[in-house]
């Protein structure tokens, strides 16, 4: 199978932000705009706490159309999340998003990162080619990287960042819905967040997962999928079987069409281009049917970071200023490229999560970054993320 040409040491670079390269479904653009400009018209009216980050947001909205790169804009899927917000959550989440776009740019942190991403569990049952599950390193027990998080752990984690952060995924290295806990976890989180997200390959679908996830109502549920066909999703999802995953999404749009009409979770199909193979009309088309949106993210070499060649990549990387990783077992750690955990920077058992997110750890990290020496951390020195 031919990938797309993307080579770390040409120095081509991979930014989160703008990862995202395709998204189809439909956005309330003017109604959108019309709240925020309510919003801006009567800044004096919300909460001091973040008055002035939501100000800075609005103006850039506003005042500067033609803006330059690092001013904040609205992206498709932003507008798409602010349109399910009631409007008394409109300036927490500009607060939020503000945060998550411009911080990593202006190199700022506050307490607690903008986003949080929790690992239920570091399983899963998939392996795909574009993915550090392919890696024995990570997978083979003796390694002790595989596990899953307790629920009591889950809830300490929940309780301190809820009112803290508004931006918290339930994945990263595993599939969630192969957690013991999932539907309790899903439960305690429900309702707390205004960007909650879980990610899922969909093949563990089932009534009652499907029940908990619509009743929990996350913001966002992005179902894994590259392909439109049986024999392109099998060699790239392998392990996957496309007509299960179909099944199991069918079944899920027919109950919440049948028992949660109501129910505002935007449904998403994300994929990765990675293939030639790929024919992108056909999967939009093909996965339009059962999902408000489908995206595609932009291939970032996963699975072999450790392998790759250094690169003279100098721009520090965003996710050390945007988000932070908890998994199963408490580690905290700066990003999931770094999937064999060596940048660790605490573990959540032990330490609170804000005083790692602003400790020394964390610190040495950006400072290397920001000086241009990410070449000196491994595996840093061979990762496109900007
Ligand atoms: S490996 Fe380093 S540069 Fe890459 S995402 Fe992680 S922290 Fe950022």
């Amino acid at each position: 199978m031919q990938k797309y040409q993307q080579s770390a040491n040409t120095e081509q670079v991979y930014n989160k932000a703008n990862s995202f390269t395709d998204i189809a479904g439909s956005t309330n653009n003017s109604g959108t705009l019309k709240r925020i400009r309510h919003l801006y018209d009567n800044i004096g009216s919300i909460p001091s706490n973040f008055r002035a980050v939501v100000k800075q947001a609005c103006s850039d909205i506003f005042n500067k159309p033609n803006h330059e790169e690092r001013l904040f804009t609205l992206q498709k899927m932003v507008l798409a999340e602010i349109d399910q917000l009631e409007d008394k959550n409109l300036a927490r989440y500009l607060n939020y998003r503000y945060r998550y776009d411009i911080y990593p740019q202006d190199k700022k942190i506050d307490d607690f990162p903008p986003c949080v991403q929790i690992e239920p569990t570091s399983i899963c049952n998939y392996r795909c080619v574009f993915c550090y599950q392919t890696d024995k390193n990570l997978t083979q027990g003796k390694h002790g990287h595989m596990g899953m998080m307790s629920l009591d752990l889950f809830k300490n984690i929940i309780d301190q960042i809820e009112g803290n952060v508004e931006a918290v995924t339930l994945a990263s290295r595993g599939e969630p819905l192969m957690a013991k806990s999932i539907i309790p976890m899903l439960m305690y989180a429900s309702k707390k967040f205004l960007a909650f997200k879980i990610n899922t390959n969909a093949s563990f679908l089932n009534e009652e997962k499907i029940h908990a996830l619509l009743s929990a109502e996350p913001n966002t549920l992005v179902f894994s999928a590259d392909a439109a066909d049986s024999d392109l999703y099998a060699k790239l999802r392998v392990n996957g079987d496309l007509d299960k995953v179909v099944s199991n999404i069918k079944l899920f749009s027919d109950i919440r069409q049948k028992h949660y009409p109501q129910n505002k979770t935007i449904v998403r199909v994300s994929g990765v281009r990675y293939s030639k193979e790929q024919h992108f009309e056909d999967i939009e088309k093909f996965w339009g049917r059962y999902t408000d949106q489908v995206a595609f993210v932009s291939y970032n070499p996963w699975e072999s970071a450790y392998d790759a060649q250094t690169n003279n990549i100098q721009d520090h990387c965003s996710d050390l200023w945007r988000r932070t990783f908890v998994w199963w077992d408490g580690t905290i750690n700066p990003c999931d490229v770094d999937y064999r955990s060596t940048l660790a920077v605490g573990n959540i058992r032990r330490e609170l999560l804000t005083d790692v997110w602003q400790g020394s750890k964390y610190h040495n990290l950006r400072n290397l970054h920001s000086n241009k020496r990410r070449c000196e951390i491994t595996p840093c020195n061979g990762c496109i993320l900007v």
